[in-house]
């Protein structure tokens, strides 16, 4: 996770310079300004000559050769228009003294005084706030830096967090699910509440962990509960703060961090995004490689120095989170390094169960909400979408001012982040509707009557939410690591069921199905490349990556299979359908009527024995 430094936003040098430029600018504008508004009309001689003589110009200041003064015309409509006026009289200008005196005019004397003009207050202004900004810059620097006469700047500081134990509100019990992972961090734990227990031995013990998964699955919560049971402070970093551009900043953090870390062993230090700095070096992935090299370097030597230095081993231990592990570079997997590998997975049903339970515990709940079956609803779901959910659901509870979040809450955000936000505004025609309604009414009833090669039924609608048209959900009963070919075949079946009901009962072709075909040619080439599941292609799986790779020839083959299994597919639907038209029509007319109609309303309408109903509303 990136984190903006606020603190540094607030007060740092870069604001300084944005309000010295602003400033800089008004006070430009106002110069402009004042030079034309109220600097002096400039009349030549003559012409001020003429104004004197009609008597428009009843006073005037001297300075020098230069004349200032007022003049009082009449415009067409009676006003007076008073404008001020400069002049230069030339130096044999005979008429000035009679003609001011003829017509009465006061004149006034002024000292020259140095030419101070708008534009010199401007340059002192600048050079001004230039030094201003100079001096904020270094008191910044040596603020942030403290006595730590190594440094020039304060970059070379580690930008990590620091928790100190009582801060620190998770342990294991805050992290559902992930069991695997909490009996591999056990160890840690003990390791940092007792490391006598395993010095006296001269156990050589793990310093880093190394914890593997896709965002939001709790790896950071992990590390920190680890933090929690062993009751240590825990220093929080993003591989990414390491990196500067300027060289050697990046190991200068990376060696105070572990200086902080090791003055509070026992301690954690969590390397969120570890890739960012350890990435396989000599891999001149982008500029300034040369720095991150610096910074990995450093990191290795500090892990391999824990026990150096003061004789007493220092019990820091070093987690770090990546979702690619494969780019790291292999140095840092060494032993005494990060030698323990943790894998993170998305959470399974049984951890989305209690997931959603724990994060439930915040909340107000409808007490007869069944969270076994809200976690078949979220196969795929990150801990953090989990945790989502429910604060979404929350959310639209206090929105229709209820006193609890009902069931309905959560299926409305569930659908939101599935599917992408309702559209309330879009309405469709008619037609439109009643195409999508036979569509998924042909998904439902594939699926239904196919029964054991396709997961139970959970809800059909039509309501029009994110791009999907409507929406068949189906739940799986358990995870599937694996599927049967009759699974696939059930798969591809369904996914067709669509686009077959629209041709039997319109007999015409609407785009409306092309997600559908894409899933069901994936399911197919997966069949034929990879599964063995062709007539013809046996039992070889075809990637282009393989040891094999694969001849144009093949690739024809491939899709010639692929095409076939399809068409055999979409037979076999139009049949099935053309045979139940009586359902399909059933359903579809319901479908139109309530626009969502759950398993159990459908079982009961079709008069199909009902298989595991999960009615969520
Ligand atoms: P990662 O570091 O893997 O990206 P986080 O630890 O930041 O994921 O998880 C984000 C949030 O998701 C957590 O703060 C927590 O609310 C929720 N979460 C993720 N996994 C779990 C879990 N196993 N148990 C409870 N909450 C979880
Ligand atoms: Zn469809």
């Amino acid at each position: 996770m990136k984190k903006m430094n606020i603190k540094n936003l607030k007060n740092g040098p870069g604001n300084l310079v944005v309000i010295t430029l602003v400033g800089l600018g008004v006070l430009m504008l106002l110069a402009q300004f004042i030079e034309n508004t109220h600097f002096n009309k400039k009349l030549s001689y003559s012409e001020f000559v003429k104004k004197v003589e009609l008597d428009q110009i009843s006073s005037l200041t001297v300075t020098g050769n230069e004349v200032q003064g007022i003049v009082t015309e009449k415009s067409p409509t009676g006003k007076e228009i008073r404008t001020h006026f400069a002049t230069v009289v030339p130096h044999n200008a005979k008429l000035w003294n009679s003609l001011l005196k003829d017509h009465k005019v006061d004149v006034t004397g002024a000292y020259p005084s140095a030419d101070f003009g708008i534009w010199n207050i401007l340059l002192l202004a600048m050079l001004g706030s230039t030094i201003m900004l100079v001096w904020f810059f270094f008191k910044q620097a040596r603020g942030a830096n403290g006595s730590n006469g190594n440094n020039i700047f304060s970059i070379s500081k580690s930008k990590a967090k620091l928790f100190n134990p009582a801060q620190i509100k998770v342990t294991f019990d805050s992290v559902a699910g992930a069991k695997e992972a909490k009996e591999e961090l056990y160890d840690v734990v003990d390791y940092l509440k007792n490391p006598e227990k395993y010095k006296r031995l001269g156990a050589k013990l793990t310093r880093g962990v190394l914890l593997v998964g896709e965002p939001g699955n709790g790896k950071t919560l992990l590390a920190k509960a680890v933090a929690g049971e062993a009751n240590c402070p825990f220093f929080s970093v993003s591989g990414s703060d390491f990196i500067e551009v300027f060289v050697g900043v990046g190991a200068g953090r990376v060696r105070d961090l572990f200086a902080q870390a090791r003055k509070n062993a026992p301690s954690i230090i969590f390397i969120d995004e570890i890739d960012a700095v350890g990435r396989q070096r000599g891999s001149g992935q982008g500029g300034g490689h040369d720095e991150r090299e610096q910074t990995l370097n450093q990191l290795l030597t500090e892990m391999d120095g824990f026990d150096t230095g003061t004789g007493i081993p220092a019990s820091v231990i070093v987690i770090a989170a990546t979702n690619r592990a494969d780019v790291l570079d292999k140095a840092l997997l060494r032993p005494g390094r990060f030698d323990r590998r943790v894998e993170i997975p998305f959470p399974d049903l049984v951890s989305r169960e209690e997931i959603l339970r724990v994060h439930a515990q915040d909340v107000k709940m409808d007490t007869t909400i069944n969270f076994n079956h809200l976690a078949r609803c979220t196969p795929g779901f990150s801990g953090a979408d989990l945790a989502n959910l429910i604060n979404e659901a929350a959310i639209n509870a206090s929105k229709h001012n209820q006193d609890k979040v009902y069931l309905k809450d959560i299926d409305e955000a569930r659908d939101k982040m599935m599917l992408g936000k309702e559209m309330k505004t879009r309405t469709f025609t008619d037609e439109e509707r009643k195409i999508t309604a036979y569509h998924e009414a042909g998904h439902t009833l594939v699926r239904l009557l196919l029964h054991e090669e396709c997961d139970p039924l959970h809800k059909v609608t039509i309501v029009p939410r994110g791009r999907a048209l409507g929406v068949t959900h189906f739940l799986p009963e358990r995870d599937k690591h694996s599927m049967s070919k009759v699974e696939m075949v059930g798969d591809i079946m369904a996914a067709l069921g669509g686009r077959a009901a629209e041709e039997l009962v319109f007999n015409k072709l609407a785009t409306g199905a092309s997600s559908d075909f894409a899933r069901a040619t994936e399911i197919a080439q997966q069949m034929v490349r990879f599964y063995g599941m062709s007539k013809t292609l046996g039992l070889v799986a075809y990637t282009p990556q393989g040891p094999y790779g694969y001849s144009e020839e093949t690739a024809r083959l491939i899709d010639h299979e692929i095409r076939s299994i399809m068409q055999e597919c979409y037979d076999k639907v139009l049949v099935l359908l053309a045979d139940n038209k009586d359902k399909l029509y059933k359903l579809a007319e319901m479908l139109l009527e309530k626009e969502t109609l759950y398993a159990d309303e459908i079982y009961e309408l079709l008069d199909i024995p009902a298989r595991a109903s999960f009615r969520l509303q």
